[in-house]
């Protein structure tokens, strides 16, 4: 990496919201790398299947629509650098961005993390990781053919994530603090039509169970507190998300759950960094809304270094 050169701007993260702020910024002009630890798309490459983002009239696997970002991006001179950002220095002009390939130097910064899977908090939870646990359907599932499994939550994630296990799983079982989901209502006759899929409502889960491997959860009523124990060879937790922000704490104002609190505009406390798409304050988390604070940010990016707006 050429730690000399100074961007336009730099994006932190190669999703939806990041490769749009990159495509829009290098269409006006502007030097644009987009830094991305793994590869593009964020969560939305380990979608499956995506319908609700418009112009893919069959719908679209969040993997390739990655790619499609990204190379849209690229097509107009954006540099991606696969390169886990470490530490960013942004009270400096221009801001310093210390990655795992090298420092990089930038006028403006779009931070486009995202959000990571949220955990329950309970016993062994991270220690059970990669033998039982997982926070991702889409990566693991195959692990668990013919097995039984259970998916913790009831969101859309949640329902996704089971019917997607219940294609290759012999049994998923999905554990729900609730006695009704909170999942879109689409997603409830595919799950009535899913005979493998077992319901445990008005449960939380309190304990792991395990060998070598996860053997089983213990879980308990909500209502009544009764205890019981569930054998299942896999859990996926799939309880909602958490902001990627830790890298700019003490640097952008945060909200209490620690979005970066940025209105539409994408503006984050501290001019000429924005942040876009689901690690902001915002109301809905979707593709279409993270690929608009794109857009934004670079109309920003563009008017706080030349003017105007
Ligand atoms: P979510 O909508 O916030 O749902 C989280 C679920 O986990 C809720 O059912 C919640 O229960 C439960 N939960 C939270 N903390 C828990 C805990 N500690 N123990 C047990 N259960 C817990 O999160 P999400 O499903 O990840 O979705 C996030 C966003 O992405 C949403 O806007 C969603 O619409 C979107 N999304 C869309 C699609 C799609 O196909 N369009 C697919 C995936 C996600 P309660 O219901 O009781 O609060």
């Amino acid at each position: 990496m050429d730690d000399k050169q100074i961007y336009d701007m730099a994006v932190i993260g190669g999703g939806p919201g990041g490769y749009t702020a990159a495509l829009y910024a290098a269409r006006a002009g502007l030097r644009v790398v987009v830094l991305e630890k793994i590869s593009a798309g964020g969560q939305m490459a380990l979608a499956h299947w995506v319908d609700n983002y418009p112009g893919f009239e069959d719908g679209i696997d969040g993997f390739t629509l990655a790619e499609k970002m990204q190379k849209g991006a690229e097509r107009f001179g954006v540099k991606t650098e696969l390169a886990e950002v470490l530490s960013v220095e942004f009270g400096v002009i221009p801001r310093v961005i210390k990655s795992s390939e090298g420092i990089i130097y930038a006028k403006t910064v779009v931070l486009a993390t995202g959000a990571g899977p949220a955990e329950l908090g309970i016993p062994m939870e991270k220690e059970l990781v990669g033998r039982g646990v997982s926070y991702c359907a889409a990566c693991d599932g195959m692990f668990y053919k013919d097995r039984t499994v259970a998916v913790v939550g009831g969101g859309d994630s949640a329902v996704s994530d089971v019917l997607a296990l219940a294609r290759t799983s012999r049994k998923v079982i999905m554990i729900h603090r609730r006695d009704t989901l909170r999942a879109a209502k689409v997603y409830h006759d595919f799950l009535r039509k899913a005979e493998n899929v077992e319901f445990c409502w008005n449960s939380i889960v309190t304990e792991l169970l395990y060998e070598e491997r996860l053997t089983g959860v213990t879980v308990k009523d909500v209502n009544t507190g009764e205890k019981r124990r569930i054998a299942c060879d896999g859990l996926f937790i799939s309880v909602g998300r958490k902001p990627a922000s830790d890298l700019v704490q003490g640097q952008l104002k945060l909200d209490k759950r620690g979005y970066v609190v940025a209105d539409e505009s994408t503006c984050t406390d501290l001019p000429g960094v924005f942040a876009a798409g689901d690690v902001r304050t915002k109301a809905l988390r979707q593709i279409v809304t993270a690929v608009a604070d794109g857009a934004m940010a670079a109309h920003h990016a563009e008017a706080y270094l030349y003017g105007g707006g």
